[in-house]
């Protein structure tokens, strides 16, 4: 190339001309100022020159925009171009751009800005990085404010992160507790991505003791008292996870009166140090005592009235003793032979409007008003007021679990706090059985009773159970060659139960 040429002939004259310049030195026709300022100044020239030369005969290639740029992952990379002009003249149009730029990864590319001109080729580079400028993010699991009793009672649930670009990296998560004074922690989850993008979260731990002091009864949660007897408190003890044994503090309330019968509360009420309150009820429950000099039997007839009610009351009139009926609804042409009961002074007791365990035993309200309706029935049509009851199935059963769990332990309290007095038995006579005979009836009775206490004679009162009466008179004979004597159940009469 001529171009070329003509550089090297121009760095040859400065060449020779220093070299001239350095002879005429040492020949003494010149100074040595005179020499160095001839060497620059024509080398000076000759690289100018040079410069010159190439900037006007070679391709200049200018990009727009940076020689560097930054681009955030997956955003889109805008090739911004270059501009290419030799002497003057563009040839931006011959340029060969080539990219390998992948703005799904980070990382540095590079794009070649090519141009061919004569037998030569010129580039130019930009550099593109490519990266991840986005803070992870940090999801705490549960609460972001919580307050414990203790820090040692806090329980780590943890956090989950997520990064733009590496996905799930809760693995990473750093956790760290620091204590900001001495109620209040502050539990700090922090985590990087790989591009070291940081980010931190905190759960605040507030110390504050809200757990319960806990009361354990003394004895049992029910206390039977005999009636005229006496009531001393079993006490109480009480604990708290903070504040250890409190037994001291606990506040007794409540009292009973030993002469009145009935349900008394007595509760225990406890405090801790930071204002928790726990209150536990005790019942006493005093009832009639059993009299020893007594063998008394009390027949109980469930389930009436029906076919066999007047069977029933004829030989309990001929014998001259008096028994209790734990009676279901009854129609309306059954209403003489209520009233012949009431008349004949045997008691009445409610077993219930309906007999339906499934319905019954739903819910407390439920039982309550099965009873309390044929309760206000009886009291209407005979003006007679009961306040006695039998559990259908007695208070033992657990057939009312199957639906509503627990609802026996509830009942026995609510009925009694309603001011009933629910009778089970301690002798069966069996006649619920199929189909028992009165024989056998008969000795199932005589076998469970025993003197010096109250037998209560499970019977049933039913269509179906006609033996039930044939066994009767056989049993009373029994019980008078016995010295048994019979009596309706009465307030006198101690509560027997399961
Ligand atoms: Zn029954």
């Amino acid at each position: 190339m001529g171009n070329i040429a003509l550089k090297i002939s121009l760095l040859s004259i400065a060449f020779l001309l220093s070299a001239l310049t350095v002879l005429l030195f040492y020949k003494n026709k010149i100074g040595k100022k005179w020499m160095l300022a001839i060497i620059t100044s024509s080398f000076t020239a000759a690289i100018t020159a040079v410069v010159l030369l190439s900037l006007l005969v070679e391709p200049q290639i200018k990009l727009n925009g940076s020689h560097l740029v930054r681009v955030p992952v997956f955003s889109t990379y805008e090739e911004k171009g270059c501009s290419v002009s030799v002497g003057g003249k563009d040839i931006t149009d011959t340029v060969t751009v080539k990219s390998n730029v992948d703005t799904n990864i980070v990382g540095k590319y590079k794009v070649t800005y090519t141009v061919n001109y004569g037998k030569k080729t010129f580039t130019s580079v930009r550099t593109v990085l490519v990266e991840d400028k986005i803070l992870p993010l940090i999801k705490l699991n549960g609460e972001e404010k919580i307050t414990v009793s203790d820090m040692k009672f806090y329980k780590e649930s943890g956090a989950s992160a997520y990064d733009n670009y590496d996905g799930d990296i809760s693995a990473n998560i750093e956790i760290t507790k620091r204590k900001i004074n001495f109620d209040k922690y502050n539990v700090i989850y922090t985590v990087k991505d790989a591009a070291g993008n940081k980010t931190s979260l905190v759960r605040e731990v507030e110390i504050k003791d809200i757990v319960k002091p806990v009361i354990t009864l003394k004895n049992k949660e029910t206390i039977y008292i005999d009636q005229g007897g006496q009531y001393t408190d079993y006490g109480a003890t009480a604990s708290d996870d903070m504040d250890g044994d409190l037994t001291e503090e606990i506040r007794v309330s409540g009292t009973v009166n030993t002469e009145i019968l009935g349900s008394y509360n007595i509760s225990y009420t406890v405090e801790d140090l930071s204002g928790n309150v726990t209150t536990v009820i005790r019942r006493v429950v005093v009832r009639v005592p059993e009299d020893p000099t007594q063998n008394r039997i009390c027949l109980t007839f469930d389930d009436g009235p029906s076919k066999v009610t007047i069977q029933i009351l004829d030989i309990l009139k001929k014998n001259d003793i008096k028994a209790t009926f734990f009676i279901c609804d009854y129609s309306e042409d059954k209403l003489p032979i209520i009233q012949r009961i009431i008349n004949e002074g045997h008691a009445i007791g409610i077993h219930g409007y309906s007999h339906d365990y499934a319905k019954i035993y739903k819910s407390e309200a439920a039982f309550m008003n099965n009873i309390n309706k044929l309760h206000d029935k009886l009291l209407n049509d005979t003006g007679y007021d009961t306040n006695i009851m039998r559990f259908p199935g007695g208070s033992s059963n657990t057939v009312s679990e199957k639906y509503c769990k627990g609802i026996m332990k509830k009942l026995k309290v609510t009925v009694t706090d309603a001011g009933w007095r629910y009778f089970d038995w301690n002798v069966s006579s069996d006649d619920a059985t199929g189909s028992i005979s009165a024989n056998a009836i008969y000795k199932s009775t005589i076998s469970g009773l025993k003197k010096k206490r109250t037998n209560v004679v499970l019977m049933h009162d039913l269509g179906t159970k006609k033996t039930t009466a044939d066994a009767l008179q056989k049993i009373i004979d029994y019980a008078n060659e016995n010295s048994y004597s019979f009596w309706a159940i009465d307030d006198t009469i101690p509560q027997i139960v399961h």
